[in-house]
C-alpha cells in the first residue's frame, strides 16, 4: 500500500521541468527538474517544494550589436498547476504574510507521481512587496532575497505540514537557499538545545552546488533580526555567534550529510569548509528528457528499457554506427531549421559543427575560443571549415558576462570564409536539446576550478555528441582521451599549486584547444568516419548510461536518504 505522505522532502529554489514554465535560471534549475522526474520513474516517495516565480527568469533578445535585451516572460500558471486553496503564514519584518501553493504533477514512466509544490505570495490581503516576492527568481536586492528565502524554508516547512505529510524523515536542501527550512525544524524539535540540534541533523543533507565564495548567500545578522521577527532561538543564537548568516555554512553545521556535485568539487568544498566532512556524489541527466527525438527512436529499437533503466544504454557500444550517424544528422538538420529561422544564416550539414551554450559568466570564457582569432582561421583553411553554434543568458546584473556576448557577436564578421557564427537567443530547454543533439562536437571552457559539475555535455553524451572540453567538473570523470572526448589544459591539482596568471592560464589552455582541434578533432571528423562514429556510439554506451539522474538518485539514496548519522 502506498502511503500518502512522503518520505523525502527536496527544496529548491528553482525548477526547470518543462520548456514554458520559465521557473529555472540555468543549470541548478535543470538539474532539480532532472532529479525529480527520476524519483517519480523510480518511485521514491518524494516531494519537491520550490518557490512561484510569476514573471520567470527573463525573455533574452539582442539588439544588433549584441547587447543583451530583457523582456518580462510572465507565464500562465493556471495552464500548468492545480491551486491547492491552501494557505499557511509567516512573518516578515513584523507583517504576517499569508503564503499559498500550486502543485504539479511530475508523473514517473511507470505512473508514480512526485508533486512538486510552488508557494506563492501574490494574495490579496499581502502588501505589494510581499506579494512581489513570488515574482522575480534572484531579481530584487539582499533583503528581498532574504525574505523570499524565508518563505521557502520557512513557509515551506509549514506547507507540508498543512498538506498532511506529517512522516517526512529527510529534507534534502538543494543549495543554501533553503536553509531558513532548518530553523523552523530546530523550532519544532524537542528536548535542549544540543538535543534539538542533533534531531534535525539527522534529517537534513544538504548539497551544495557553489565552488566560489561569492556565490554563497551571506546576510548581515540586523537584516536577519529585522526580516525574521518571529521567535527563532536557535537560528539567532547562531547568527549572533557567527556575526552573519551565511547559509551555506549554516546548512553544513545541521546536516548529517553534505556533498558537492562531482568528485572534483568535493574536494574544493572540502578546502572552502575544512571543518565538514563534504562527500561528494556528481551530477546527471534525466536521460529521457535529454535524448532528442531521432535517438529516442534507435534506443527504443536497439535498447528497448532504456528509460525506465538509463544504465543499459551501455549496449550501446553494439548499435551500428550507421544508425546512429543518420540519427544524428535528423538532429542536425532540425538545429539548421531552428538557425535559419532565428538569424537566417544556412548552416550546412556536410560542415564541422561545433556548439556552445551555458550561462554567459565571466569564467565559463565564452570567448576562449577567440583568443587568437587568426590561428582559428588557419585551422579552418587548412583543416576544414567550421560552423559554430553560440547560446546562453547572462544575468541582467552581469555585466562582464553582457560584454562577452557583446564580443562574440562582433566576431561574426571577421572569421572569414570558411567559418560561419551565430549566437541564438533565449536559451531555454528546448534550444538546449536542440543544440546538444544537433553539433557534432559540445565545448566547454571555463576556468578551472569553477565548473562544480556541468551538465550540458552529460546532455550531449546522450545523443552521441562528444565533449571537448577543459578538465574540471564532471569531465575529469567523464573524459576518456579519444574514447569519449578530448581534454583540454591540464588537470587541476589542489594544494598550494598555482598554474600561473590567468593570461597565462588563458594563453596556454587557448593552445592546447587549438591543438587538439587542428590535430585531432578535425582530421578524424573529415577524414576517418569509422573512427568518429566510434566515438560517437563510445559517448552513449560508456557516459549516458553513468552520467543520468537514475544513478545519481541511487547514490543518495543509498548514502544518504535511508541511513542514519553514522556519528
Ligand atoms: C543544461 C542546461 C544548463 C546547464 O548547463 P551547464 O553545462 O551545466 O552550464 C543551463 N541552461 C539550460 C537551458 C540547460 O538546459
Amino acid at each position: 500500500m502506498k502511503k500518502n505522505s512522503a518520505r523525502i522532502a527536496y527544496f529548491t529554489m528553482e525548477i526547470g521541468l518543462i520548456n514554458d514554465m520559465p521557473s529555472y535560471s540555468g543549470g541548478l534549475g535543470i538539474l532539480a527538474g532532472d532529479y525529480v522526474k527520476s524519483a517519480a520513474d523510480m518511485g521514491i516517495e518524494m516531494i519537491c517544494v520550490t518557490m512561484m516565480h510569476d514573471l520567470g527568469y527573463f525573455y533574452q533578445r539582442f539588439a544588433e550589436d549584441g547587447t543583451q535585451i530583457e523582456l518580462p516572460y510572465e507565464w500562465r500558471k493556471d495552464l500548468f498547476l492545480k491551486p491547492l486553496k491552501k494557505h499557511v503564514f509567516i512573518e516578515l519584518e513584523g507583517r504576517t504574510v499569508k503564503v499559498t501553493a500550486w502543485q504539479y504533477d511530475v508523473k514517473g514512466i511507470n505512473g508514480q507521481v512526485v508533486p512538486v509544490i510552488f508557494l506563492d505570495t501574490d494574495l490579496e490581503g499581502n502588501s505589494e512587496y510581499d506579494r512581489s516576492l513570488s515574482d522575480f527568481l534572484y531579481g530584487g536586492d539582499h533583503k528581498y532575497r532574504l525574505c523570499q528565502e524565508v518563505v521557502l524554508g520557512i513557509g515551506g516547512i509549514r506547507m507540508l505540514e498543512k498538506l498532511g505529510h506529517s512522516e517526512i524523515e529527510k529534507y534534502h536542501l538543494n543549495e543554501g537557499h533553503c536553509s531558513l527550512l532548518i530553523a523552523e525544524l530546530l523550532n519544532n524539535a524537542n528536548g535542549n538545545k544540543t538535543e534539538r540540534k542533533e534531531e534535525v541533523r539527522n534529517k537534513c543533507i544538504f548539497t551544495t552546488h557553489t565552488p566560489i565564495a561569492a556565490g554563497h548567500d551571506i546576510f548581515p545578522a540586523e537584516m536577519v533580526y529585522a526580516i525574521v521577527t518571529e521567535e527563532y532561538e536557535d537560528l539567532f543564537d547562531y547568527v549572533k555567534e557567527n556575526k552573519t548568516f551565511n547559509t551555506t555554512h549554516f546548512a553544513l553545521e545541521h546536516s548529517f550529510y553534505s556533498n558537492g556535485v562531482s568528485k572534483k568539487h568535493g574536494e574544493i568544498a572540502r578546502a572552502m569548509f575544512p571543518k565538514y566532512d563534504i562527500r561528494s556524489i556528481t551530477n546527471g541527466v534525466h536521460s529521457q528528457t535529454w535524448t532528442c527525438e531521432p535517438m529516442q527512436k534507435l534506443f527504443d529499437l536497439r535498447i528497448p528499457g532504456w528509460r525506465d533503466d538509463p544504465f543499459i544504454l551501455r549496449s550501446a557500444i553494439a548499435i551500428p554506427r550507421q544508425e546512429i550517424w543518420d540519427a544524428h544528422l535528423i538532429a542536425k538538420k532540425k538545429l539548421f531549421d531552428t538557425i535559419k529561422q532565428q538569424t537566417n544564416e544556412e548552416f550546412d550539414t556536410d560542415i564541422f559543427t561545433l556548439g556552445f551554450a551555458r550561462r554567459a559568466t565571466g569564467y565559463k570564457r565564452l570567448d576562449l575560443l577567440f583568443y587568437d582569432v587568426e590561428r582559428l582561421k588557419s585551422i579552418a583553411e587548412k583543416k576544414g571549415k567550421i560552423q559554430l553554434v553560440f547560446a546562453g543568458k547572462a544575468h541582467p546584473k552581469d555585466i562582464q558576462g553582457k560584454e562577452l556576448i557583446k564580443k562574440v557577436f562582433s566576431l561574426k564578421n571577421q572569421l572569414g570564409p570558411n567559418i560561419k557564427l551565430v549566437y541564438l537567443s533565449n536559451y531555454d530547454m528546448n534550444l538546449a536539446l536542440q543544440m546538444v543533439s544537433g553539433c557534432d562536437v559540445w565545448l566547454n571552457t571555463p576556468m578551472r576550478p569553477l565548473e562544480a559539475s556541468g551538465t550540458s555535455g552529460m546532455k550531449a553524451a546522450h545523443n552521441g555528441v562528444p565533449s571537448l572540453s577543459v578538465l574540471d567538473g564532471w569531465w575529469l570523470e567523464g573524459c576518456v582521451e579519444n574514447v569519449t572526448g578530448w581534454a583540454i589544459g591540464p588537470k587541476h591539482i589542489t594544494g598550494d599549486y598555482k598554474e600561473g596568471t590567468v593570461e597565462q592560464i588563458n594563453k596556454n589552455d587557448a593552445n592546447d584547444l587549438y591543438n587538439k582541434l587542428e590535430n585531432v578533432v578535425l582530421p578524424t571528423y573529415y577524414k576517418d568516419y569509422v573512427a568518429w562514429t566510434n566515438i560517437m556510439r563510445n559517448t552513449i554506451a560508456i557516459n549516458a548510461s553513468f552520467f543520468n539522474t537514475h544513478r545519481m538518485l541511487s547514490e543518495y539514496v543509498v548514502n544518504a536518504y535511508f541511513k542514519e548519522n553514522e556519528k
